[in-house]
């Protein structure tokens, strides 16, 4: 079954609601990475919330990234998310692996960390991109993310982060939901929403019992109360070009990509995202030198 993203109303428009399977796309960036269970929550939990926050708060071609910058062992992730639906994201050291925690859950606090930042970038095609940033308040990711949207774009929400890793550390299922209080919505709405996360099943169990994004959201809202706007097809997937390197090249200090052409006598890059590898001859990087310097004059 292929991963989709549903956009929402309940209540008449008073709270904006998301839900995502993500299941095929976190294992995409599972098997990419060689990701082990901590660092493959981490980044999925990552994943899953980009996919929604993208989903949110892009048009056309806007895109977004999301870095999250914990002192744990997984180190820095970084995530990329559009409006079409695709993203691709990375974790600095995917072979983390750490003991469950009390409530016998992948201990992704452990590995985020609780001391960093959770920072969102928008590139929305104007001058300079948007950045929000706040600090990590939990380190389990959902209840960042929250923080942020409340702090950063002042919007009242929950949101649910699940992936469930099976024991050879492939992905069982990995989704989310994400709902925005819009403003003027009524007390007694939100109330009732918060009761009804408080006491639905975790979004784990629903998924590994195969309850679709849209029945999840009925789960919280009601089925009666709720107005599906939106099916997207999400998906993991790299746009990296040599030309794109290369245009990364050519902002590298002169000096330093002579020494690229004179010891090295080539260069080659790795993509992070999905770690294809471009190679640059000699020749390559002193037309890139040359145009990179007649810029300049
Ligand atoms: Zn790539």
């Amino acid at each position: 079954m292929s991963d989709y993203l549903v956009k929402a109303l309940a209540f008449d428009g008073q709270i904006r609601a998301y839900a995502v399977d993500a299941s095929a796309t976190v294992s995409q960036a599972q098997q990419l990475h060689d990701t082990w269970s901590a660092a493959s929550a981490a980044l999925g939990r990552s994943i899953v919330a980009t996919l929604m926050l993208s989903a949110a708060s892009l048009t056309d071609d806007e895109r977004m990234t999301v870095k999250v910058n914990g002192d744990g062992p997984v180190g820095g992730i970084v995530v990329d998310g559009n409006a079409q639906g695709t993203v691709k994201g990375y974790v600095q050291h995917p072979h983390v692996h750490l003991p469950l925690n009390d409530q016998h859950k992948i201990d992704v606090k452990g590995a985020v960390g609780t001391k960093g930042f959770l920072a969102v970038t928008k590139d929305l095609g104007l001058k300079e991109p948007f950045t929000g940033e706040v600090p990590l308040v939990s380190g389990e990711l959902g209840e960042d993310f929250t923080y942020y949207l409340a702090k950063s774009e002042q919007i009242p929400s929950a949101v649910g982060l699940s992936v469930f890793v099976n024991d050879d550390n492939t992905i069982a299922t990995a989704g989310g939901f994400m709902l925005q209080v819009m403003p003027g919505a009524d007390d007694d709405v939100i109330a009732k929403v918060e009761k009804q996360i408080n006491a639905m099943a975790p979004i784990s169990e629903q998924m590994r019992a195969h309850k679709t994004p849209e029945e999840i959201l009925a789960s919280i809202c009601g089925q009666d109360n709720l107005k599906i706007l939106e099916k997207m097809p999400v998906k993991y997937a790299c746009d990296c070009s040599k030309e794109r390197f290369a245009t990364a090249l050519a902002s590298v200090a002169p000096a330093d990509l002579q020494q690229m052409i004179d010891e090295d006598h080539g260069a080659e890059a790795v993509c992070h995202f999905c770690g294809k590898t471009y190679r640059f001859s000699e020749q390559e990087l002193r037309t890139i030198l040359k145009n990179a310097t007649q810029k300049e004059d």
